[in-house]
């Protein structure tokens, strides 16, 4: 090692790209480079769920969900949509999942709201512990790893494939749930394929934990079954056509 100031800040400088590569970026931040604006093409009306789905949302009834704390969810249905009653909680399914195919399409309250995370916010919560970020990411500046088909606090999406306010947005998802010991340490992670609007974002991405605001992601253990959870955010965001298949 050169024991000089200049050999110092040589070596320091040579540390940082691969730093940077491993995607060493704190949660949250500004700093992190914003993915490149893809246009996914229009909205389209919502394709027939496979035959061997279990259909979680079909338009007209919450029969499937409750509320977070196991009351009946009060979020409102109407004309073929789920919206968010901001105050009134998340809302769970009825039924546990572990690894899942998941169809679910969202739409942000137009005309547009707030900024930042204060736009549009709601959440894909996998297992209940693994967020996919929703958020109206159109025009609306924040930091990557909580923009819309973000691991949120974690790994941003690929690419910005964002419809505007008020039109309608897929998200077809593969999660493997992940595989812990006896003692509970996590021995297989979760891993997330997202794509937004028929556009690839989460490319069998590696989940570090569950996905908490402002925290370094860890993992706690839990059951190989768990409802999927929507987030209320205090935005009034829409969902329909809601399914997914098993994965075993
Ligand atoms: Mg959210």
């Amino acid at each position: 090692m050169i024991r000089t100031a200049a050999g110092v800040t040589l070596l320091v400088l040579a540390m940082s790209p691969s730093a940077f590569a491993q995607g060493k970026w704190p949660p949250n931040s500004m700093d992190r480079p914003r993915p490149a604006v893809v246009d996914p093409g229009p909205e389209r009306p919502p394709a027939p769920a496979p035959s061997d789905a279990i259909v979680l949302f079909d338009g007209t009834s919450l029969s499937g969900w409750e509320s977070d704390s196991g009351k009946p969810a009060r979020w409102t249905v109407r004309d073929g949509y789920m919206q968010v009653a901001p105050g009134t909680g998340a809302i769970r399914t009825k039924r546990a999942f572990g690894s899942v195919q998941l169809h679910i399409e969202w739409a942000s309250p137009a005309p547009a709201k707030g900024e930042g995370q204060d736009r549009g916010n709601s959440g894909v919560f996998l297992m209940g512990h693994y967020e996919i970020q929703v958020l109206d990411t159109w025009h609306n500046l924040t930091y990557a790893d909580g923009m819309a088909g973000a691991v949120y606090g974690q790994t941003p999406p690929l690419v910005n494939a964002s419809r505007a306010p008020g039109r309608w947005q897929t998200y077809d998802i593969v999660f493997h749930r992940p595989v812990f010991d006896q003692s509970g340490k996590v021995v297989t992670p979760a891993r997330v394929t997202v794509l937004h609007n028929g556009v690839l974002v989460q490319d069998n991405t590696e989940i570090t934990g569950w996905t908490v605001h402002a925290e370094v992601a860890k993992y706690q253990p839990h059951a190989d079954r768990l409802p999927l959870v929507l987030q209320d955010h205090a935005h009034p965001v829409r969902y329909r056509n809601i399914w997914v298949r098993e994965l075993n």
